[in-house]
């Protein structure tokens, strides 16, 4: 699957994104306002790029901390199974907690993460998704801040990789394969 050839049609331009992310960030900022130490949690590896610039928009005193939970591998659908390949360094409790991931999908992998973290009694806990494909949604779940909406589609760059390629596109750009599947 992942050596059939494809073609990467752009999405959503790297402006965009940088417009979209200054917006997000002073709503962010308003929300913590009141902030002793903001945990920010991202979501690996998918979300490297997005957390990298969204910290920075950040005034606010933060720490950036990390979980890998299982996902596509190297193919385009979910397993809907969501596994945590590595837990966060930091205990959580009684800290203000932001979880920073790419995409929500089908929405297995936010939500496992966030009834996992939420189970550590953090004071409180938000979400941000990059993108969003709601039509694809299978277990109820919503970011409390969301970059995009996008049809479904499966998309890379950003940080977002097919089979581990395309992880350093500056844009988000949507696989278009070239022949049809066997
Ligand atoms: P969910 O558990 O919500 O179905 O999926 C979330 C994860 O699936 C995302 O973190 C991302 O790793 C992966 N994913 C969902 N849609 C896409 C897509 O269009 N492209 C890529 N590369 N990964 C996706």
């Amino acid at each position: 699957m992942a050596d059939k050839p494809y073609v990467i049609d752009e999405m959503i331009s790297a402006k965009a994104i940088a417009a979209r992310i200054e917006a997000l960030c002073r709503e962010i900022v308003s929300e913590f306002s009141d902030t002793e130490k903001l945990v920010v949690v991202g979501l690996l590896r998918g979300s490297f790029v997005f957390i990298a610039d969204l910290v920075r928009e950040l005034d606010l005193p933060i720490e950036v901390d990390f979980l890998e939970a299982s996902s596509y591998g190297n193919s385009t659908e979910s397993s809907r199974e969501v596994r945590i390949l590595k837990d966060l360094r930091n205990a959580i409790e009684g800290r203000d907690v932001l979880v920073v991931e790419d995409i929500v999908d089908t929405g297995y992998t936010l939500s496992h993460v966030t009834n996992l973290l939420r189970s550590r009694k953090p004071a409180r806990l938000k979400t941000i998704a990059l993108l969003d494909k709601p039509s694809r949604r299978e277990v109820e779940f919503r970011a409390d801040w969301i970059g995009f909406e996008i049809p479904d589609a499966f998309v890379v760059g950003y940080g977002i990789d097919y089979a581990q390629r395309n992880r350093n596109l500056p844009f988000i750009g949507k696989v278009r394969f070239t022949e049809p599947a066997s």
